[in-house]
Parts: C-alpha cells; structure tokens; sequence
C-alpha cells in the first residue's frame, strides 16, 4: 500500500505518518528529513537546496522528484511506502504518478490533513523534537509528560527546526497557498482522496486515518 499525507506545515503529517509506520509497517519517507540530512552533511544537493529551505521556499521540482525517485526504488520501499512533505507541487504529482505507472505501482490512498491556517503557525512555533531519538512534541498540545525529559528515550536535550520561526512560517504558508493546495483536485478527481480533520486532538486523528484505512 502507497499513502501520500497531504497538509499545510504544521498539519500533522510528521506525527500522523510516524504512527501509520509503525501501525502498518510501511516506510516513511520525509523529503524534509532527506533534505535536512544533505544540508548537515554538505552534499551538492544540501548546498542547493539550504538557502530556499532557510528562505521558506520550495527546492526546485527536478532535484526533488530525482531525490524521491531513488529513494523510492530501494528495497525497503517494495511493501509500501507513506511519503510526507510529496508531492508539493502540481507538476511533482504528475512525476510520482509516471515513475510509479512505469513500474506497475500506484498512489492508494491519500490522506489530506485539514487545518485552519489561523493555527498552522502557533503549532509550528511551539514544536519541537528530542535531540536523540526524534520523537516530536509541542509546548502548548503535546508536551513531554516530565518537563524537559524525553517520554520515548529520557533524554534531556530538544531541538527546533531552523525554518520554524515565525517570518520563515509565513513563507512556508504562502508557498503552500500558491503550490501545494492546487494538487489537492487532481487527486480527488481519482477517487484518491480523504479528508480528515486535523484540527482534533492527535488520538482522534488518528482514528479517523484508521478508519479510512480500515475500509482498504
Ligand atoms: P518539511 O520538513 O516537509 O516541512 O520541509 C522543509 C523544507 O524542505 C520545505 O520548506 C522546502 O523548502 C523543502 N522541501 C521538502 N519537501 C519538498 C518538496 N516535496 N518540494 C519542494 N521542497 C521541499
């Protein structure tokens, strides 16, 4: 099974994709996450793709779509994969379509993540990771249970996101806006698309991707 998470920044689909992985067994693939570690290692791609990160812009379309396509062909990828953070743009849809096609695969399901965008950026400036292990929190909705201990591995050290301040979110909202939300026919065109609402608490979004996987 092939899930795509669509969604503003801030929507969910880090936290939601990490659960239906381990739910389900299939691989997550964060083009956030791939592009982030090529900027920590200095790669080509890292020095091409840092200064629109930090800007709040989309990476152009060709260096990402041959990103996802090498990713996607590796064997971990053969029962399934739920991608977050692609396609953002119309013309990464079409590209994901005709890789997959090309090899006798397909888009299943695609869980769109609705929020009202008054909230995307309060969500986004309260969150934050565990420096070791990655599990994700938030100041206001989802703190750690002892402050400043990581639930999942005890550690004491956070990080934030670079490109979670608020000037860089208001970018990553317009980009959003003027790329991303015009995808979001071309799948329901297809039958592709569910709609959940985001705005509820994350147990309960949760069971609404649940149910909608259920019914596959
Ligand atoms: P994310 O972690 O998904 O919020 O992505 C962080 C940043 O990486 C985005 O603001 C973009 O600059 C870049 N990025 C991630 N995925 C894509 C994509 N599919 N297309 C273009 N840029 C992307």
């Amino acid at each position: 099974m092939n899930i795509i998470f669509l969604g503003a920044p801030g929507a969910g689909k880090g936290t939601q994709s990490k659960r239906l992985e381990e739910r389900y067994g299939l691989v997550q693939i964060s083009t956030g996450d791939m592009l982030r570690a090529e900027v920590a290692r200095g790669s080509d791609i890292g020095k091409q793709a840092k200064s629109l990160m930090d800007a709040g812009r989309l990476v152009p379309d060709e260096l990402i779509i041959a990103m996802l396509k090498s990713r996607i062909e590796q064997p971990d990828c053969v029962k399934g994969f739920i991608l977050d953070g692609f396609p953002r743009t119309t013309g990464q849809a079409e590209a994901l379509d005709t890789m997959l096609k090309a090899d006798n695969k397909k888009i299943d399901v695609v869980l769109f993540l609705d929020v009202d965008e008054d909230v995307l950026a309060d969500r986004i400036s309260g969150r934050f990771t565990c420096a070791q292990c990655g599990a994700t929190y938030n100041e206001v909705s989802n703190p750690p249970k002892k402050e400043g201990e990581c639930d999942a591995c005890g550690s004491h050290e956070f990080k934030r996101r670079a490109d979670d301040r608020r000037e860089t979110v208001v970018e990553r909202l317009k980009e959003y806006r003027k790329l991303t939300a015009p995808i979001l026919p071309f799948y329901e065109k297809t039958g592709r698309l569910y709609k959940i609402n985001g705005m509820l608490p994350a147990a309960e979004v949760t069971a609404q991707i649940e149910a909608v996987m259920a019914g596959q």
